[in-house]
């Protein structure tokens, strides 16, 4: 599919948390950070993992770090689907899946499913297994999607956008004890990249993250933010 101007569509489907399901115009499909079975925002149809065996069968599974709200349900569906999974290589060996399965990179790499490209990319955080990543993908059309992962606003976001140029940012935005709060979230919007699409996640699970109000008032004057609700679908 594309339109007028020779772009491509690109499905996102968010679950709550900074877990994604996104569908290129080829028809790869993405998941990033699985948390999805104990996601308290997930919507209860899309709890259920066996989806991922038929009709959700992911091209691939990303995980931006260890930690358990983003990589809980990584390795079931990898077994329930046969996806490969893409992660730090550290942590991706340790899951003991296959070597067909295992996509382990580092930092700078690419890796090439179907007709996308994705790139990995640095995050500043901590993990229990190798260093946290964010991911950039790169669509058939050129345009790029950049996952954040759980970064913190970084100087190395203006050798994102220099290398990158992402179309659309998904944004941690959870604040609390754990990320950036939706205001730095948005200060790095504005200071490091130029998207057309801004979509804040990783907030409104937990009572110790940030609400959804306090995220549209954070991004309230940026006509490029979506607040997306959990179980939502956009085409952009
Ligand atoms: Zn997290």
């Amino acid at each position: 599919m594309s339109d007028e101007s020779g772009k491509g569509t690109v499905k996102l489907r968010w679950l709550g948390h900074a877990a994604f399901e996104i569908e290129s115009s080829g028809g790869t499909k993405i998941l990033i950070d699985p948390f999805i079975k104990d996601n308290p925002v997930t919507p209860e149809p899309l709890k259920k993992l066996d989806r991922y065996k038929n009709a959700d069968k992911p091209s691939v599974i990303c995980v931006s770090h260890s930690h358990g709200d983003h990589s809980a349900d990584a390795k079931e569906i990898a077994k329930l689907s046969g996806a490969p999974v893409i992660g730090m290589i550290e942590w991706v060996s340790a899951l003991g899946l296959s070597s067909e399965q295992s996509k382990g990179g580092n930092i700078g790499g690419e890796i090439r499913v179907g007709d996308v490209s994705v790139h990995l990319v640095p995050a500043t955080h901590s993990t229990d297994g190798g260093s946290p990543i964010g991911f950039v993908i790169e669509f058939a059309d050129g345009r790029t999607l950049y996952h954040t992962g759980d970064t913190w606003i970084m100087s190395d976001m203006a050798l994102i956008e220099e290398v990158h140029h992402p179309d659309i940012v998904l944004t941690c935005a959870g604040g609390g004890p754990y990320t950036q709060s939706p205001t730095v979230a948005a200060l790095a919007m504005n200071k490091f990249f130029n998207p057309s699409v801004i979509v804040p996640m990783h907030y409104a699970t937990f009572p110790v993250i940030a609400t959804e109000a306090e995220v549209r008032t954070a991004f309230a004057r940026d006509s490029r933010a979506v607040i997306m609700k959990p179980g939502e679908t956009k085409t952009v």
